[in-house]
C-alpha cells in the first residue's frame, strides 16, 4: 500500500508567500529575498510530507502564482507584448499575472477565470499564431532537483496537455489542433530531461476530462496521449484526473498505456461504476482519490475501507491519494487557537491530511483493518458527529410543503401592487447596497474587535457613516436607497457569525488567486438564526429618510457556496436550512418597516455542476427552491431584490426568473449587454437592473457614456421593468470616485427618463 498528494497547499501556513510577494510587489524585499522564502516553503512542505511517509510527494505544486501561467512560461507562451517589455523572467510572470504599467511600456494582464467547480482562479494562457511551443524555463526541473537535494525523491507535476490547450484562448486563426504536434514534441522532451535528472514517475493533470466533451475533443486526448506515450524515455506517466468522473473516456484512459491512472473517487459520482464494475487493466497502477483535497471534515474510514475493498477486487493495484490538490484547504489546525478540541478533532486540514494518509496506509495494509487502534478510533469519532443536529431545525424542515416554496400573489399582480404603493419614477435609480469601506471604517471594526473602543461607540460611529451615507443618497436624488454596509467585513462571514452551526477559523486561509486568499467559515452543525442578523441597522436607516430603505441579505446559496459544506448532511438540506434562517430576518425586516428587501446571491453559478445532464437534478432543483423559501413569506407589497456578480446566465435564464424576485440587478458594463437579448427572448418577467458602469475600477464614467447604456438596454427591455444601478457594491472603491459616478448615474437617467416622455 502507498499513498499520492496530487499538490500540497504554497502560500505558507501563516501566508509567508502572499506577505513576502506583497513585499516584492512593493519594493520593499528583493528578489533574492523572494526566491529565499519560496524556497524555505518549498524545503518545509516536502519535509512534512515526507515526515508522513507520503510515497508520491509532488514537485512543482509550487507557483508565485498560478500553475498554468507556469507552464505557459515552461512551453514558450508568451504573448509578444510581454516579450517586448524586456523585464526579468520572474517580473515577466508578473507582468502576466497582473498587468505592467512602468518605464517599459503598458501592458494588460491575462485573463483569469474559475478553476472547474473551485474557488481557486488560474490565468488563461494566450496562443498566439506565431507561438513557437519548445521547453522555455528551467523551473520544473530544478524544483525537482531542490528536492532530491534534500534527499526527497518527488513526482513532478504538470498541467497535461490536454487540459492546456483546452483551456488556453487561441488569439489568432490557429485552434488547439494546429499545436498539437509541438505540444506533444514539448512533453516529450519534458520526459526526457526528468528520465536524465532520475525521476521515476511523472504527474500530468487533465482535470478536463471530467468536464463534457465533444467527440473531436476525445480524439485530440487519444491523440495527444498515443504520441506522448510512446516516447517517455522509460519514465512513469501518471494520468490524474480530479473534480468528477471521466465518464466520456474511461474506456480510452484504460486502453492507454499510461502507468498510472489517478481518478476521483471522492466527487466522481461515476467513477465506482467506471472502475469498480470489471477487471482493472494489470498494466496500470490506480491511483485512488479517496481523502476529500476540497473540504475539510475527518475521512471516514469505514467509507473508504469499503470502496478500497470493492476497487480491490477488481485485481487493480491501488495507491490511495488525495482526491484533487491539497491547495483548495486551508494549512494546518494547529495555529487555530480558538476552536475547542472538540471541534478540531472533527477536522482536517492539509496537514491533517497527511496524517490520514498515513493512517490508511497502515489500516489497509492490515490483515484485519477494522481492528486496528486507528480505524477503531476513526469510527468513534465519526459516530459522534450525529451529536450535531438541533432537533428544531430538523422538525421545522421536514414540515415544510410545497406551498412554502412558492410566493404569492404571481408575480404580475405583484407588480402592479408595488408600483403603486412605491410610486417610483420610470428607471428608478439604487445601488447594490455596499458603500466604500474607508480606512475610519475598518479601523473602528478592527478597534471595536480588540475592545479598545467601546460597543457603544463603535455603534455610534457606524450610526453616524449611515447618516452621512443617507444624506448623500438623498442629495444627488437616488430613488431607493441603501444603508451602506458599514458594519459589515464580508458578505458571508457577516452572517455565519450570527448563525448557530457555523464556525470559524483563525488561520484557515485558501488561496483565491495569486497573492488573494479567502477564508471561508465551516458549517459545523445544523443553521439557525440566533438572533436578528441586521434589522437594527436597517431600521436605523430607514428611520432617517422617507424613502424606500433596502434591506440587505446574503442569499442561502452564496451563503453556502463560500463555506466548507457539512458531508454528513446533503447541500440541499444545508441550503434549506439556511433559508430559513434568512427566512426569519426577511421576515423581521418586514415587520421593521423595511419595504424593499435585498437578498444576494453573488455566487449561484459557482457551484453548478461541470456537467450539464448534472444542472438540475443536483444542484438547480434545490437551490432555486431554497432562495424562493426565503421570501416566500411576505406580503404582495413587499418588494424582493436580488443580485448576481456577473452576466452570465444565458443558459440558466428560466431558473433565475423562477427564483421569482421582483428585482435582479447584475453585472453588466464590463460584458457586450448581449445578456439582453436573451432576456427579451425569454420573456424575462424580473425587473432588471443590468449595471451601467463597472465599479472594479476608479474609472468615473461619463453621464453620456451612462445614457447611451441605457438607451442600448431600452432597445431590449420594457422600460416599466428597467432599473439603474452600478454593476455591484462600492466596498472596494474610494469615496471621491464613488460619488462622481453615482452623481452622473442620477443625471443620465433623469435626461433619459425626459426623453422617454
Ligand atoms: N450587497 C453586496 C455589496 O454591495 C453585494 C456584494 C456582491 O455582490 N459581491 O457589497
Ligand atoms: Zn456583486
Amino acid at each position: 500500500m502507498r499513498t499520492s498528494v496530487i499538490g500540497y497547499p504554497r502560500i505558507g501556513a501563516l501566508r509567508e508567500l502572499k506577505f513576502a510577494t506583497e513585499k516584492y510587489f512593493r519594493k520593499e524585499i528583493t528578489e533574492a529575498e523572494l526566491l529565499a522564502t519560496a524556497k524555505n516553503l518549498r524545503r518545509a512542505h516536502w519535509e512534512k510530507q515526507a515526515a508522513s511517509a507520503i510515497d508520491f510527494i509532488p514537485s512543482n505544486d509550487f507557483s508565485f502564482y498560478d500553475a498554468m501561467l507556469d507552464t505557459a512560461l515552461l512551453l514558450n507562451v508568451v504573448p509578444a507584448r510581454y516579450r517586448a517589455a524586456g523585464l526579468s523572467p520572474l517580473d515577466t510572470l508578473f507582468a502576466l499575472a497582473r498587468g505592467y504599467q512602468g518605464e517599459r511600456g503598458d501592458v494588460k494582464a491575462l485573463s483569469m477565470k474559475k478553476w472547474f467547480n473551485t474557488n481557486y482562479h488560474y490565468l488563461v494562457p494566450e496562443i498566439e499564431d506565431d507561438a513557437e511551443i519548445k521547453i522555455a524555463a528551467r523551473k520544473p526541473f530544478d524544483e525537482f532537483a531542490e528536492a532530491r537535494a534534500l534527499g526527497i525523491a518527488t513526482k513532478p507535476v504538470l498541467p497535461g496537455p490536454f487540459t492546456f490547450l483546452k483551456l488556453a484562448r487561441f488569439i489568432g486563426k490557429k485552434t488547439a489542433a494546429d499545436f498539437v504536434s509541438a505540444i506533444c514534441a514539448a512533453y516529450e522532451n519534458i520526459f526526457a530531461e526528468f528520465a536524465g535528472l532520475g525521476a521515476e514517475w511523472i504527474q500530468l493533470d487533465e482535470p478536463s476530462l471530467v468536464t463534457d466533451l465533444a467527440p473531436e475533443e476525445i480524439s485530440r486526448f487519444k491523440e495527444i496521449y498515443t504520441r506522448i506515450l510512446a516516447k517517455k524515455s522509460g519514465l512513469k506517466i501518471l494520468l490524474q484526473t480530479y473534480f468528477g468522473d471521466v465518464r466520456d473516456c474511461a474506456g480510452d484512459i484504460l486502453a492507454l498505456p499510461f502507468d498510472g491512472v489517478g481518478i476521483d473517487f471522492v466527487e466522481g459520482k461515476l467513477s465506482l461504476d467506471l472502475f469498480a464494475k470489471k477487471p482493472f487493466p494489470q498494466d496500470k497502477i490506480l491511483f485512488a482519490g479517496l481523502v476529500n483535497g476540497k473540504n475539510i471534515h475527518r475521512n471516514d474510514y469505514g467509507k473508504t475501507l469499503s470502496i478500497f475493498r470493492e476497487l480491490k477486487a477488481t485485481g487493480a493495484q491501488i495507491v490511495v491519494s488525495t482526491s484533487c490538490s491539497l491547495l483548495h484547504v486551508p494549512y494546518t489546525l494547529a495555529n487555530e487557537t480558538k476552536l475547542p478540541e472538540d471541534t478540531k478533532k472533527h477536522l482536517a486540514f492539509a496537514e491533517e491530511k497527511l496524517g490520514e494518509l498515513a493512517e490508511l496506509k497502515r489500516i489497509l495494509a492490515a490483515d484485519l483493518p477494522e481492528e486496528t487502534r486507528e480505524f477503531k478510533a476513526n469510527a468513534a469519532l465519526i459516530s459522534e458527529t450525529g451529536a450535531r443536529a438541533d432537533k428544531a431545525v430538523r422538525e421545522r424542515a421536514a414540515k415544510l410543503r410545497e406551498s412554502d416554496f412558492v410566493r404569492l400573489p404571481a408575480f404580475a399582480e405583484r407588480e402592479k401592487i408595488q408600483h403603486e404603493r412605491f410610486g417610483l419614477p420610470l428607471l428608478p435609480t439604487t445601488t447594490i447596497g455596499s458603500f466604500p469601506q474607508t480606512r475610519d471604517v475598518r479601523e473602528a471594526r478592527s478597534r471595536a474587535r480588540k475592545n479598545e473602543i467601546s460597543q457603544e461607540e463603535y455603534k455610534n460611529f457606524l450610526r453616524g457613516k449611515i447618516e452621512r451615507c443617507v444624506r448623500f443618497q438623498e442629495k444627488i436624488g437616488l430613488d431607493v436607497l441603501v444603508h451602506g454596509e458599514y458594519e459589515r467585513n464580508d458578505m458571508v462571514e457577516y452572517f455565519g457569525e450570527c448563525l448557530d452551526g457555523y464556525i470559524f477559523t483563525e488561520k484557515g486561509w485558501v488561496q483565491s488567486y495569486g497573492t488573494r486568499c479567502v477564508k471561508p467559515p465551516i458549517v459545523h452543525g445544523d443553521v439557525s438564526r440566533k438572533k436578528p442578523m441586521t434589522v437594527e441597522w436597517s431600521a436605523f436607516a430607514q428611520s432617517l429618510t422617507s424613502k424606500p430603505m433596502k434591506g440587505m441579505l446574503t442569499g442561502p446559496i452564496t451563503i453556502l457556496n463560500w463555506s466548507f459544506p457539512r458531508e454528513d448532511i446533503s447541500l440541499k438540506e444545508s441550503a434549506t436550512q439556511i433559508a430559513l434562517a434568512i427566512r426569519d430576518e426577511v421576515l423581521d425586516l418586514e415587520k421593521a418597516g423595511i419595504k424593499i428587501i435585498q437578498i444576494d446571491e453573488a455566487a449561484l453559478r459557482e457551484k453548478l455542476p461541470l456537467r450539464k445532464a448534472d444542472w438540475h437534478k443536483e444542484y438547480l432543483d434545490w437551490a432555486i427552491p431554497a432562495f424562493r423559501l426565503t421570501h416566500s413569506g411576505v406580503a404582495p407589497q413587499t418588494q424582493i431584490h436580488t443580485h448576481m456578480c456577473y452576466s452570465e446566465f444565458a443558459d440558466i435564464i428560466r431558473e433565475i426568473d423562477a427564483m421569482d424576485a421582483d428585482v435582479i440587478t447584475f453585472e453588466a458594463a464590463r460584458s457586450d449587454l448581449s445578456l439582453l437579448a436573451v432576456l427579451n427572448a425569454n420573456h424575462f418577467r424580473t425587473e432588471v437592473g443590468p449595471g451601467v458602469y463597472d465599479i472594479h475600477s476608479p474609472r468615473v464614467p461619463a453621464v453620456e457614456e451612462i445614457k447611451a447604456a441605457l438607451r442600448k438596454m431600452l432597445a431590449q427591455i420594457p422600460q416599466e421593468k428597467l432599473w439603474v444601478n452600478p454593476d455591484c457594491g462600492l466596498k472596494t472603491r474610494g469615496e471621491p470616485e464613488t460619488e462622481s459616478s453615482l452623481e452622473n448615474l442620477v443625471a443620465a437617467a433623469r435626461a433619459i427618463r425626459d426623453e422617454i416622455c
